[in-house]
Parts: structure tokens; sequence; C-alpha cells
């Protein structure tokens, strides 16, 4: 049986090592990455007047919650990837910072969150950089041509936004293709039967001396921004085994906007005008000195980097009751965060449930999940993400 999934986030990867797990193993992993595969979940390594910094760019930090992904942590755990992060982190309201009494189980990427997905993909064929742009199913061959990448059993949708919709567009799958359509918005419309994304910008800062905030992590209310993590003690207390770190002076921070500065100020994600990229990070600095209680006193920036995360964080999940979407009869499946819960542990999850769909499927059991598009509000999730 051979099995593609286009996308290289944490679902993506979760579904191919557990397919390995089940004895399938023709599985390849088709991801854009340049640098390294990951998705929303990645790092940023930058050179700075020599010296190697690292920002967490998408991903700050993760909980889990559910037995399945706890078995995932411990071997990201025992594989060195991944380390408890005990901040302090909390949130930071006009000014005024409060620690967060349920910020005990919090875990990061060991020298930055890219450990996470390099981690998993030591179970995977990643093919990369490779942007899958057609999947065309034979029905009566039972076939996938995936692009120029050859015939499969399978294919595994492992992304979101308009990429998953004009992918699936021609491919011979309406109903899988009705399911990946998307909105863009900073609101959920309740009346819209169609997955809701947020957009966000984060700005990369390293100034050239210590704040002395006495926090690491917080978010932030009532503000352009949502979420700020210093990432140079954040990552001091992982390890520094790479090298990236020891030396280095500078305090690196991440800004995360606030949904609404995405939406009112969104531009092509691929090029930020530059009069965009000044003004949007000179917004989202006034605010994190404000929020800081540092304005008219912060450092001297020795680098900024404005990103735009246009298909950041989905607003709104899957609500038929299925962690993944599988068509038996086309031999489709979808997995992505959107599915169960927008965060890292809601990817894993996703991956596995489909893996398992997959795997029962090659064993005889026809049985595909709801494919209706009905979604439903986060209820419990903030702009970056939940924290189950
Ligand atoms: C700014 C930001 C901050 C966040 N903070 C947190 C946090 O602190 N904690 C948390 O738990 N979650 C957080 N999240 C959410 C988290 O990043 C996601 O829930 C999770 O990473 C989703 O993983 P995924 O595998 O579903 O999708 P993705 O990570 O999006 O993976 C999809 C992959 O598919 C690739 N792809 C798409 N189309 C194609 C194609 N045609 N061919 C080949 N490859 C393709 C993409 O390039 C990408 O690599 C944050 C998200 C953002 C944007």
């Amino acid at each position: 049986m051979k099995i593609a999934i286009i996308g290289g986030g944490i679902a993506g990867l979760t579904c191919a090592a557990r397919l390995g797990q089940l004895g399938i193993s023709d599985v390849t992993v088709f991801d854009t990455g340049k640098h390294a595969v990951g998705g929303r979940c990645s790092s940023r390594i930058v050179n700075i007047n020599g010296q190697l910094s690292v920002f967490d760019h998408c991903v700050q930090y993760f909980t889990a919650s559910d037995p399945r992904f706890k078995k995932i942590l411990s071997y990201l755990i025992r594989d060195g990837a991944v380390t408890q992060w005990k901040g302090p982190v909390g949130h930071l309201q006009r000014g005024r910072f409060q620690a967060d009494s349920q910020f005990t189980q919090a875990y990061v990427g060991v020298n930055g969150m890219r450990s996470v997905p390099e981690s998993l993909a030591k179970f995977c064929k990643v093919q990369r950089p490779a942007w899958v742009s057609t999947i065309q199913f034979d029905y009566h061959l039972k076939k996938w041509t995936v692009d120029k990448w050859g015939v499969y059993d399978f294919v595994v949708i492992a992304h979101n936004g308009k990429c998953a919709a004009k992918l699936t567009e021609n491919a011979g799958a309406p109903e899988i293709h009705r399911l990946c359509h998307t909105r863009f918005a900073s609101r959920v419309n309740p009346k819209d039967s169609r997955m809701t994304l947020c957009s966000l910008f984060v700005l990369m800062v390293a100034f050239e001396r210590s704040l002395k905030l006495p926090y690491e992590g917080a978010h932030v209310a009532d503000s352009n921004i949502s979420w700020i993590a210093n990432n140079s003690a954040k990552l001091k207390g992982t390890s520094s085994s790479s090298g990236i770190l020891p030396g280095n002076k500078l305090e690196c921070w991440t800004i995360i906007s606030s949904k609404n500065l995405a939406e009112q100020n969104k531009v092509p994600q691929e090029h930020i005008p530059q009069n965009v990229e000044k003004r949007i990070s000179g917004i989202m600095l006034e605010s994190f000195a404000e929020a800081t209680g540092l304005k008219g006193k912060l450092p001297v920036v020795h680098f900024q980097k404005l990103q735009l995360w246009g298909a950041a964080v989905p607003l709104n999940t899957l609500a038929t009751g299925s962690e993944c979407v599988f068509d038996a009869q086309r031999q489709i499946g979808i997995c992505s965060d959107w599915l169960v819960s927008p965060c890292v542990q809601g990817a894993a999850v996703s991956g596995l449930a489909l893996a398992e769909a997959i795997g029962s499927c090659i064993k005889g059991n026809k049985s595909s999940t709801s494919l209706q598009p009905l979604f439903k509000e986060e209820s419990q999730s903030n702009p970056i993400g939940a924290f189950p």
C-alpha cells in the first residue's frame, strides 16, 4: 500500500509515524518547507552581528492532556526534543502582570520548536521542498495520481486554508473539497458553514541588552498584541548544546499581534510591502512597550523582522464527533488541527486518528467518517491557539 501525505506539519508527521507503527511503511510525506519540516511548528535561526539567535515564530509552548498525545510527548522528551518550560508565564493587562496558576505543565522544543517536527520526522520518508499542486482520483483503478510523484493507494490532506481548497478542487472527491473551503476572519460567523481561520503578525525583535522583566512569556489582553515571549530566557533553560545560544548577549523576543490588527492590515504573506512592515512593526513595538511598562525605555533594537501568518489559527473546529475526515470509497482523508483543536495536541491527535482509519480500511473496514461541513466555535482558545 502506497500512501502520500501532503503536509509535513505535526498532523502529517504524526499520521506517517503511526502508519509505520501499524506496519504500513510505504508512506511519503510531501512538504513545502525549504529549511525544515514542521509547518506552523518551527523556529527561525537568525545571524545577528555574527551571533546566532533562535526565534520561535509560531508555536510558543504546548500542553498535553490527551493520553495518546501524552505518549508522544514521553517519546519527544526521551528523544531530547522537548522539555518543560517553567516560566514564569502569565497574563498582562494594562501593564499589570498576573502569573498563570494553570501554567504547571507546559512544554517547549529544546533549542526551539523546530526540534519537535524534526524528532517526529525520524520515522518518516519526507520529500521536501515539494509543492504538490494536483491530485487526481481514478475511481475504476482506485488509485491516486499525485502531481509528478506517481500513483498512490491513499492520499492524506494534512494542511488547511486556500492550499487545501485549491488542491482538492478538481481531484474527484467533491465532499472532501467542500470541507476544505475556508473563510478568513477574526471572528466566526455562526451562519457560515466554513472553517474560519484568523491571521496573525509575528514580530521577532533582538534587543541589545536584557529588559530584566520578571516573566518569560505573557498573553496580552486589550492590545494590538496578544502574546510576548522572551526566547533567550525560554530556550536558555532548555539546552545550548547546538552552540546557538552561548555567549549571546542579545535578548530575543517574539511578539504576536491581535487577530484584529492582522485582519485590518492584511497583505500577501509572501511579500509584506516595506511601508506596511515599518508601520505594523512600529505599532507592535509600541504596544509591547506599553504592555511591559517600558514606554520610552526599550533598549536599542539590533534586529527586527515581521512575518504574517495568513492562515494562522482555526477559530472553529469540526463538530461531527470525528477527529479526522476519511472517505473510504475514495481512499482519501484529512488530518490537521482544525478537525480537533487549534494546537499541537489537536494536530497530533487528528494525525493519529486518520492513521487508525486508514489502517482499519486496509484490513477491510470500509467505513467513512461524516463528510458534512459542520463546525463549532472554539470557545476555549485564545489568539495563539488552545492549551488543553
Ligand atoms: C503565530 C502562531 C502561534 C501559535 N502558537 C501556538 C502555541 O503556542 N501552542 C500551540 O499548541 N499551538 C499554537 N499554534 C497553532 C499550531 O501552530 C497549529 O495548531 C499546529 O502547528 C498545526 O499543525 P498542522 O500539522 O495541522 O498544520 P501545519 O503546521 O500548517 O502543517 C501543514 C503543512 O503542509 C504544508 N503544505 C500545505 N500545502 C501543501 C502542498 N500543496 N504541498 C506540500 N505541502 C503543503 C505546509 O507548508 C505546512 O508545512 C500557533 C499558530 C500560529 C500561526
